[in-house]
């Protein structure tokens, strides 16, 4: 347990700025120096503005050619093609003619189905953290750390 420099009692304590250095106070002890990092109300903690990078994933240009090409091979036409994808003729057709690019969660399930690739990710991802399936980390393990 943490005491304070001043008093020697233990509790809370801050850092502050007393008599020239820098000591770890209680909060009693500190109102006879300079607080040093006394949380500030309204103010965030990191000033440093927020950088996230999250690719955006795109549906590749000549998405209508890859689906047409590979179902062709499939030897399905658009109707069964349509039944296996769960979606309308008309959106095969919208996507084989190219009016009508596949959303992500589509193309993703096209993707998959046909062993295209019709996503890409518009900036490259630096680092994939990915959580290994089946690792067995669960949350009991967590709690026994
Ligand atoms: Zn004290």
């Amino acid at each position: 347990m943490p005491v304070c420099d001043m008093c020697g009692s233990s509790g809370r304590l801050v850092r502050a700025r007393i008599e020239g250095s820098t000591l770890s106070v209680c909060e009693a002890c500190a109102r006879f120096g300079q607080v040093q990092d006394a949380p500030m109300p309204g103010k965030a903690a990191r000033p440093r503005p927020q950088q996230f990078s999250v690719p955006k994933e795109e549906v590749v240009e000549n998405y209508a050619a890859l689906i047409k090409s590979r179902r062709e091979q499939l030897s399905l036409n658009q109707e069964d093609f349509a039944k296996m994808l769960n979606e309308k003729v008309s959106l095969v057709h919208a996507m084989e003619s190219g009016h009508h690019a596949p959303p992500i969660p589509l193309a993703r399930k096209l993707e998959k189905l046909l062993k295209i690739r019709l996503v890409e990710a518009e900036e490259k991802e630096e680092a994939k953290f990915e959580h290994p399936k089946g690792a067995g980390f669960t949350m009991g393990d967590f709690l026994k750390k």
